[in-house]
């Protein structure tokens, strides 16, 4: 028999559980669906854990540099695995527990445990139940990509989502991918203690940013004792004794790498695959993503999909404001898109790298007329009084409208103090709001204004 509902949302991640609960409120029967963990990725395997876990190696790093602050630690700094992973699964539970909690308690929803696939554009099946809606909301999410590579099938691997249940301090942690989750965690686990090789196909790390970016979070990471194998062509992996080799060059000296541990972090990609979209019609493009327009409709009316599955964003802030978006336009009447959208995201090494809107390179190749400035985090009084001067900050404007292009700000605190340049650049305010605010003394912050106040024109 067929339950009738009056929408279905098919998974709990950053987009689905907050829309649930919205449309419960107003007063549509509303079904949600999960076949895994409640809470999805960020909860479960993403930005909770890691930063969790990003915690406990930053509390090893400072105090093995205790003695420069004076603070004397006599012996070695010793590493518990198994507590930092408890400390870990305490944190993603209480989480967990609290998406599970809210959900269940939210008037008019319903949570169904089990994969969801379409029947029909109306219809979704779970084990024996058929569900049937009006509206459909797809937030499926995605994983971790298992490239290709010559000798994978032969070898234990970690993904990102593997790296969860390690309780234990690898000797040798290869990763594979010199990219935005292949670093948090090659820097974590060299703070636990491992030795670490990143190996990166592109010449440089973190290839979306600008060269400079690319080349002081290289220097940085290199300090702590990570050793980095860019270039690397021509990948295979094969056994070797207790552990694995990866063969990272066909021509250049060494062209083996031997690890104890693989952890690939090549990239993600949808949940659609196993989604019955066909029997729906939905369109997907030529990487499985959901063709969404700008207001998160699919191809077929009465079904939306927002998060990552979507390919519009890959963060839990962009899922979570598809929510607002998806929410404002259909029970508010509001006209919200997507385009409107800044991009904004960080990379959570320690000092991590915030950004915002356009790299320089970007605003080179968009010809607009462009003032920079730039400022080394040396000159930044709370970082020389924490003993943490690395990096620098770097703001792009227009020249003609005064309007922030861009920034990028790398140095400690920086994924606080950009929200001071985000703002701004929501309001669609000319940059002269910041130089005229006043900001808190001692920040990272309050050095925006200096570095804003001279501005010289982008060679
Ligand atoms: C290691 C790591 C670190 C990250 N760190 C950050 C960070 O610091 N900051 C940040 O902004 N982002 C981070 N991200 C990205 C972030 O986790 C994702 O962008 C975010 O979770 C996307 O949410 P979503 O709503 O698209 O879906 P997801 O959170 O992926 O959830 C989708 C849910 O749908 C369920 N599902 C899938 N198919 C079905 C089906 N057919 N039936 C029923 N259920 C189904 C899945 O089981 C899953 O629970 C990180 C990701 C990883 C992997």
């Amino acid at each position: 028999m067929t339950e009738r509902f009056d929408a279905i949302v098919i998974g709990t991640g950053q987009a689905g559980p907050a829309l649930a609960v919205r449309l419960g409120a107003s007063g549509r029967k509303t079904a949600i669906l999960e076949r895994k963990r409640i809470g999805g990725t960020c909860v479960n395997v993403g930005c909770i854990p890691t930063k969790t876990l990003i915690a406990s190696a930053r509390a090893a790093h400072v105090a093995r540099r205790g003695a420069e602050y004076g603070v004397v630690i006599d012996g070695p700094v010793r590493i518990d695995m198994a507590r930092v992973k408890a400390r870990k699964d305490e944190v993603v539970g209480q989480s967990n527990r609290g998406v599970t909690n809210w959900l269940n308690h939210a008037p008019n929803v319903t949570l169904v445990e089990g994969h969801g696939r379409f029947e029909s554009p109306r219809t979704i099946r779970v084990n024996d139940r058929l569900l049937e809606a009006p509206e459909i909301f797809i937030n499926t999410g995605g994983r971790p990509t298992v490239p290709d590579v010559k000798g994978l099938d032969g070898i234990p691997f970690l993904t990102s989502t593997g790296m969860m249940d390690i309780d234990f301090l690898p000797e040798h942690l290869v990763v594979i991918g010199g990219s935005y989750i292949g670093l948090e965690f090659a820097q974590m686990y060299r703070r636990f203690g491992s030795r670490v090789t990143v190996i990166e196909m592109a010449p440089r790390l973190v290839a979306r940013e600008d060269p400079e970016v690319s080349d002081a979070i290289k220097a940085m990471l290199e300090g702590e004792g990570i050793a980095f194998r860019l270039n690397a062509q021509c990948l295979a992996v094969q056994k070797r004794d207790a552990g694995v080799a990866v063969h990272v060059s066909c021509e250049q000296e060494p062209r083996d790498i031997a690890g104890s541990h693989v952890l690939l972090a090549v990239g993600r990609e949808p949940n659609t695959h196993d989604l019955g979209l066909e029997a729906a019609g939905v369109a997907i493009n030529a990487r499985g993503y959901i063709d969404v327009d700008d207001e998160l409709r699919t191809s077929v009316p009465g079904i939306w999909a927002l998060g990552d599955v979507n390919g519009r964003g890959a963060f839990t802030h962009t899922a979570y404001n598809d929510y607002e978006i998806v929410a404002a336009n259909l029970l508010d009447h509001a006209r919200r898109r997507i385009s409107d959208r800044i991009p904004v995201y960080a990379l959570f090494t320690d000092p991590p790298l915030a950004r915002a809107g356009l790299t320089e390179r970007e605003v080179r190749a968009s010809g607009k007329p462009a003032l920079v400035g730039k400022m080394m985090m040396t000159r930044v009084g709370r970082a020389r009084e924490r003993g943490e001067t690395q990096g620098f900050m770097q703001v792009l404007v227009d020249a003609e409208t005064k309007k922030i292009l861009g920034a990028a700000l790398l140095g400690i605190e920086a994924d606080e103090a950009i929200h001071a340049i985000i703002d701004v650049m929501a309001a669609g305010a000319p940059y002269t709001v910041i130089t005229h605010a006043v900001h808190i003394h001692p920040t990272v912050a309050e050095l925006i204004p200096t570095l804003l106040g001279n501005l010289q024109p982008l060679q």
